[in-house]
């Protein structure tokens, strides 16, 4: 963080500019020419309330030099990360592939697909339970009753569970019973919940705001990992934008750019981002080249009677076909699936 020192300030008030900084802990660095006065904070400066100082007389302006996350920053921490879910692995060289139902229906259908998206090569289940929708009057979700669901069809399989949470009073129960626990868009900035989560230990995936930028990914993700839980998945789910043939805009460029600025895993969700399940092939191929750790995939054995997101649900006979598919192009990238 740079300070630049107005021409006339005075002496008392940049002291003071100076003082504040030590009491944070930090060292200041002062450069004085003959048309510039400067003066450069040196130290951990992500716990500064910047404000402190643009109220002060003294200062003209507050420049930054680095960004405001630092936990989930490449700069601070160079290798890739891996967040580990049991014997699996987000971030390694093979793609975390998620796939499921938008919800779960009923114990034959999650059951059922669980089986086939196992078949296929699928390494986590992924089910809604607590869902949410736009309309209060569509399907809400199984909930609690879903969770158990989600279980059977874990024991069943094997696949570890990865599910949606909507509040902080069932943190406790996913804890519990999910393997990953999902944060959806519209919770991106649910600081009370990331603060919470941060104070467990289980792998998060936290899904982009679908008007959120990279930056605020990555600053909700500071919010879990500053709490301790350093176990954050990244989701690319497709922002909004003026173009609407598609239910959002898949960001491709978000993943090098995630990549670049932060050692997180990014996986990108096809289904939410597009809206058509005819869409989720080419785009989930599109990922895997722009450097996608992984895919989270909607796949109903039933897509026209879906309670939710049918239109965008592949089939599992289409999800074997397009695992089948991948495989060599994620050989080509470096990758396995
Ligand atoms: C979902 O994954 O079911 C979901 C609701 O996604 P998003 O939060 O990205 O809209
Ligand atoms: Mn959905």
């Amino acid at each position: 963080m740079i300070l630049v020192i107005n021409k006339n300030a005075k002496k008392e008030d940049v002291a003071k500019v100076k003082e504040m900084i030590e009491s944070k802990g930090c060292t200041e660095h002062e450069s004085i020419g003959l048309n510039y006065h400067i003066i450069g904070v040196v130290g951990d400066t992500s716990v500064i309330d910047e404000g402190m100082f643009q109220r002060s007389d003294a200062v003209d302006k507050v420049l930054h030099v680095q960004e405001p996350y630092k936990k989930s920053n490449r700069l601070f921490h160079p290798a890739n990360t891996e967040v580990k879910v049991g014997n699996e692995v987000f971030g390694g060289k093979k793609l975390g592939i998620i796939a499921g139902p938008c919800s779960v229906e009923s114990e034959e259908q999650i059951i059922s697909v669980a089986q086939s998206v196992k078949k296929s090569g699928a390494r986590f289940l992924r089910g809604g339970a607590f869902k949410p929708r736009t309309s209060p009057y569509s399907f809400q979700g199984l909930e609690l009753d879903g969770l158990e669901l989600l279980k059977k069809a874990k024991e069943k399989t094997g696949l570890p569970i990865v599910s949606e949470i909507m509040s902080t009073d069932l943190i406790d129960e996913f804890v519990e019973n999910v393997d990953v626990i999902q944060v959806g868009a519209r919770n991106m900035q649910n600081f009370d919940l990331l603060k919470e989560l941060g104070k467990t230990n289980k792998p998060i995936l936290l899904k982009r705001g679908m008007s959120a930028t990279i930056e605020e990914l990555l600053m909700s993700a500071e919010y879990i990992m500053s709490g301790g839980n350093e176990n954050v998945i990244l989701c690319e789910r497709g922002i909004r934008t003026f173009e609407n043939y598609t239910r959002n805009t898949l960001d491709l460029s978000a993943i090098p750019a995630i990549k670049k600025l932060s050692h997180l895993p990014v996986i990108v969700d096809p289904s939410h981002a597009t809206g058509f399940w005819w869409m989720v092939e080419p785009l989930t191929k599109a990922a895997i080249v722009a450097g996608a750790d992984g895919m989270i995939i909607e796949v109903h054995n039933d897509p026209k009677n879906a309670l939710c997101d049918g239109n965008q649900s592949v089939k599992p006979e289409r999800f074997e076909e397009l695992m089948n598919k991948i495989k060599a192009l994620a050989e080509l990238e470096g990758r396995e699936v």
